[in-house]
C-alpha cells in the first residue's frame, strides 16, 4: 500500500508559515512582518529586505531554484512568470543566488495580454504585483523544478485593479471595519479584527487520459459537445458516497499529500451524484486564503490526474444528461477573539446580535440578490443555473426549521420567545445510541442556505474562482452593517432600536426566504410572485455590475471603482464570446473531419453488404436497406446543421459590440450547436462502434 506518510510532518512542508518565519527571522523582523500581516500596517522596505533573504535560503533548501509572483488575473486561472534567482555572473564567470525585498514586494510583468477590459491601452501595458502578505509564500514542485510562489495582486499603473485578490483585499477590510462597529455596539471590545471564514467543497470529474485524448472537445472546451447517453445514467444513485474505486483512491492520496505539503488542509473527500464525479473539501480558512487554496486545489486536482494516467475535468458541465459540477462556498464571520457572528447557539430567540446579524444578511441577499447571481455566472455555470440542476437561478435564503420559527414569531408578535429543539433522534434499535437531532434538517436545493453556524452559498460554478462571490458577499454584508451601526450608534435607547430593526428587516426581507423545494416549477412561479429575480443567462446577469445600486454599493466600501466595474463587464462578455465560439469551432471541426468522413465510411459498409448479399443469394435485406436509409437521412440533417452553425459562427465574429456579441452567441450560436448535436447523438447510436470516431459516455464515464 506504498509507504506510510506522516500527515503532522508533511504538512505544511512547503509552506513559508508562521513556524518557518519564526525560526528563520529576527525577533523584531518577525515581530513587523506579523504586524503587517495582522494589522495592515504598511511593510517597510528594510523589513522586506531580510523576509526577503530569508524566504530565499528556505526556498533554496527545499530545491527551489526559481520564484514567481503567484497572481490571479480575470482569466479565472493563475498566472505566473518566473524568474531564477541567480544573478548576472561576475568577472570570474561565477554567481550568486539574490532575491530583494523590491523583488519580494513588487512585480512587474508586462501584462497587455491579460483582459482588462479597456482599462489599459496596450500602449500602457504596465502590470504590477504586490506581495499580499496575509497569504503565505510557498514552494511548489513540478516538473520544472521547485518555485518559490508568492501570493500577490494584481493593478495597473494607474492603480486599478486586474485581478480576482484586489477586490478581495479590499471586501475583507470594508467587512472588517463595519462589522467591528457592530460587535463592539454589543460590548465586545476585545475584538480587533473580524475576518471572513471561507470553505470551498470543490466538484471535478475524472475520466482515463487516453480516452480524453480522443475526444477533441474535451482537449478544446473541457466539455463533450456530442454523445449520446450510456445505457445507464446516474438514475440508481449508487455513486453517490459510494466506495471509492482503487484507480480513484490511489489518485486521491496523492492529491491530498501535495495538498498538505501546501498547507491545504485537504480533508474530506468523497464520490458525488453523477458516476465518475467526486468532491473534495478542505477545512475553512480566512477568505483570501481559502482563494488562493481552491486555486492550489484546482491545479493540484489536474496536476496529479495527469500522473494517474488521469485528466481532471473542472468544467460545470462536462456531460449532457448527468449532473454537472459546482462548488459550495462556506462563508462565516469571526473575531479575532473567537466569536462566530452567525452561532446561534442554543437558543438563537435570545440571541439578539445573532438575530440582528442574521436579518442584516437577508437584507443584503434580498437587495442584492442580482450580484450574488452574477458572481455565480460563468459560462460553463450557463448549463446548470436555471437549467433544471442544482441550485435555480433563483436567488433565495433556506434558514430552516428553527429559525424561520423564530423569525415568524418576531413577524407576528415583534418578539421570539422560543426556539424549537432537535430532540433526540429514535432508530428504534436499541443497540445504536440514542443521538441528538440538529435542530434543523438539511436542504440541497437552496442557492444560499444557513447550514448551523454558517451560509452555503451553492451557486458557484466549479471552475470559478471563490473570490468573486465572497467580493459579494462581504460587501453587501459590510453595507447592511454599516447602515444599522449608522442607528445604532446615535440611539438612546440601544435594546429597543436593535428590536426594532430585527423586526424591521425580518419583515421586509421576509420574501427572500424559502424553506421549500427550490428545484420545483412551483417555485418558479412563487418566487415570480415574490418579485424575486429569475436571471436565467451569464450573458442576463452581468450587467447588475454596473447599475447604480452597485455603483453606489462597491465605491462606497471602496472594493471597485465605477471605471473597474465596467471594465469587468467588457471582460465577461468576451469571456463568454470567446469561450461559444471555440465551442462552436470545435463542433465544426469535429463534425466535418471525424463525425461525417464516420458516418459516411458506415453508409459505405452498409451499401457494399446490401450488394453483396444480393448478389448472393435471394435473403432478406430490409434491415441494412432500413439502416442505410436512416443513416443516410441523419447524415444529410447533420450536413444541414453544420452549415447553418458555419453561416451563424461567422455572423458573430462580425459583430463590434461586446453585448450585442454575446447576445448572438447565445441566442443563435449555441442554438445552432444544439441542433447539430441532435442528429448526430442519434448517428452515434446506430453506427457501428468500431466505426464512431471517439470514445462514447459509457467508455468516458463508466471505464475510469
Ligand atoms: P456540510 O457537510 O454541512 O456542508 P462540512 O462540515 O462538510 O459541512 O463543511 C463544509 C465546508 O464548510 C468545509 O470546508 C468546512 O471547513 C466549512 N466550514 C465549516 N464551518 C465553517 C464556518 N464556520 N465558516 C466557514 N466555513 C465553514
Ligand atoms: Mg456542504
Amino acid at each position: 500500500m506504498g509507504e506510510v506518510i506522516n500527515v503532522v510532518d508533511i504538512f505544511g512542508e512547503n509552506v513559508f508559515n508562521d513556524a518557518a518565519m519564526q525560526e528563520r527571522l529576527p525577533k523584531k523582523v518577525y515581530k513587523d512582518l506579523k504586524k503587517t500581516i495582522e494589522e495592515g500596517k504598511e511593510l517597510d522596505l528594510g523589513t522586506a529586505e531580510v523576509v526577503a533573504h530569508a524566504m530565499k535560503e528556505w526556498a533554496i533548501e527545499k530545491g527551489a531554484t526559481h520564484y514567481t509572483h503567484w497572481f490571479q488575473p480575470m482569466t479565472g486561472v493563475t498566472a505566473e512568470k518566473h524568474d531564477s534567482f541567480i544573478s548576472a555572473p561576475d568577472k570570474n564567470g561565477k554567481i550568486v543566488m539574490e532575491f530583494s525585498g523590491k523583488e519580494l514586494i513588487k512585480g512587474e510583468p508586462d501584462a497587455s495580454s491579460f483582459p482588462s477590459g479597456g482599462l489599459r491601452a496596450t500602449f500602457e501595458a504596465r502590470g504590477y504585483t504586490a506581495w499580499d502578505c496575509t497569504s503565505p509564500a510557498f514552494v511548489r514542485k513540478d516538473a520544472i523544478g521547485a518555485t518559490l510562489c508568492i501570493p500577490t495582486a494584481f493593478c495597473s499603473y494607474t492603480g486599478e485593479s486586474l485581478d480576482q485578490k484586489t477586490p478581495l483585499l479590499r471586501s475583507m477590510e470594508a467587512i472588517n471595519e463595519q462589522a467591528l462597529r457592530l460587535v463592539r455596539l454589543f460590548g465586545n471590545t476585545g475584538a480587533t479584527r473580524v475576518t471572513p471564514s471561507v470553505g470551498p467543497e470543490q466538484e471535478y470529474f475524472i475520466v482515463d487520459k487516453a480516452k480524453y485524448l480522443q475526444r477533441k472537445d474535451l482537449i478544446y472546451t473541457g466539455r463533450t459537445l456530442f454523445g449520446a447517453m450510456p445505457p445507464k445514467g446516474q438514475e440508481l444513485e449508487d455513486h453517490y458516497f459510494g466506495s471509492i474505486r482503487e484507480r480513484i483512491a490511489s489518485y486521491m492520496k496523492e492529491v491530498n499529500e501535495e495538498l498538505w505539503k501546501l498547507g491545504v488542509s485537504a480533508k474530506t473527500q468523497h464520490n458525488e451524484v453523477a458516476p465518475a464525479q467526486h468532491e473534495l473539501a478542505p477545512i475553512y480558512a480566512q477568505a483570501n486564503i481559502a482563494v488562493d487554496h481552491n486555486q492550489l486545489v484546482m491545479e493540484t486536482l489536474k496536476k496529479v490526474a495527469e500522473r494517474h494516467g488521469l485528466t481532471c475535468l473542472l468544467h460545470e458541465k462536462p456531460f449532457a444528461g448527468v449532473n454537472g459540477s459546482g462548488k459550495h462556498n462556506n462563508w462565516s464571520l469571526t473575531t479575532d477573539n473567537g466569536v462566530n457572528l452567525l452561532e446561534p447557539g442554543k437558543t438563537p430567540h435570545d440571541n439578539i446580535q445573532f438575530l440582528l446579524v442574521l436579518t442584516c444578511i437577508l437584507k443584503a441577499v434580498d437587495k442584492h440578490a442580482d450580484l450574488l447571481r452574477e458572481s455565480a455566472a460563468d459560462v460553463g455555470n450557463d448549463h446548470r443555473l436555471g437549467a433544471n440542476e442544482a441550485p435555480p437561478a433563483i436567488i433565495s435564503v433556506f434558514l430552516g426549521e428553527q429559525l424561520e420559527d423564530v423569525i415568524t414569531q418576531l413577524i407576528s408578535t415583534g418578539e421570539a420567545k422560543s426556539s424549537k429543539q432537535g430532540g433526540k433522534l429514535l432508530t428504534g434499535v436499541k443497540s445504536l445510541p440514542d443521538l441528538a437531532k440538529d435542530a434543523t434538517d438539511r436542504n440541497r436545493t437552496s442557492p444560499f442556505a444557513f447550514t448551523g453556524n454558517k451560509f452555503e452559498f451553492r451557486m458557484v460554478g466549479s471552475s470559478d474562482s471563490v473570490a468573486g462571490p465572497n467580493v459579494v458577499l462581504n460587501t453587501i454584508v459590510a453595507e447592511a452593517f454599516s447602515e444599522v451601526c449608522d442607528i445604532l450608534e446615535k440611539t438612546d435607547d440601544f435594546d429597543m432600536a436593535v428590536h426594532d430593526l430585527i423586526k424591521q428587516y425580518a419583515t421586509d426581507h421576509h420574501r427572500i426566504v424559502f424553506n421549500g423545494n427550490g428545484y420545483s416549477d412551483d417555485w418558479v412561479e412563487e418566487a415570480k410572485r415574490r418579485g424575486l429575480p429569475n436571471i436565467k443567462s451569464m450573458v442576463d446577469a452581468i450587467p447588475a455590475l454596473v447599475t447604480d445600486k452597485a455603483i453606489n454599493l462597491y465605491e462606497k466600501f471602496k472594493v471597485f471603482t465605477r471605471a473597474e466595474l465596467e471594465s469587468r463587464v467588457e471582460i465577461e462578455y468576451e469571456a463568454y464570446a470567446k469561450a461559444i465560439n471555440i465551442e462552436a469551432r470545435t463542433m465544426i471541426d469535429m463534425a466535418s473531419k471525424q463525425i461525417i468522413p464516420s458516418v459516411i465510411n458506415c453508409t459505405t459498409v452498409l451499401a457494399k453488404s446490401i450488394n453483396a448479399v444480393k448478389a448472393a443469394c435471394d435473403a432478406d435485406i430490409s434491415v441494412q436497406v432500413e439502416l442505410l436509409t436512416e443513416t443516410s437521412a441523419l447524415l444529410s440533417d447533420t450536413k444541414v446543421a453544420l452549415a447553418k452553425l458555419i453561416d451563424v459562427t461567422e455572423e458573430a465574429s462580425e459583430i463590434g459590440d461586446a453585448k450585442k456579441q454575446a447576445a448572438f452567441f447565445r441566442d443563435e450560436v449555441k442554438v445552432a450547436m444544439d441542433e447539430l448535436r441532435i442528429p448526430v447523438d442519434r448517428l452515434e447510436m446506430i453506427v457501428d462502434k468500431e466505426l464512431w470516431p471517439m470514445p462514447s459516455y459509457g467508455d468516458l464515464i463508466f471505464e475510469v
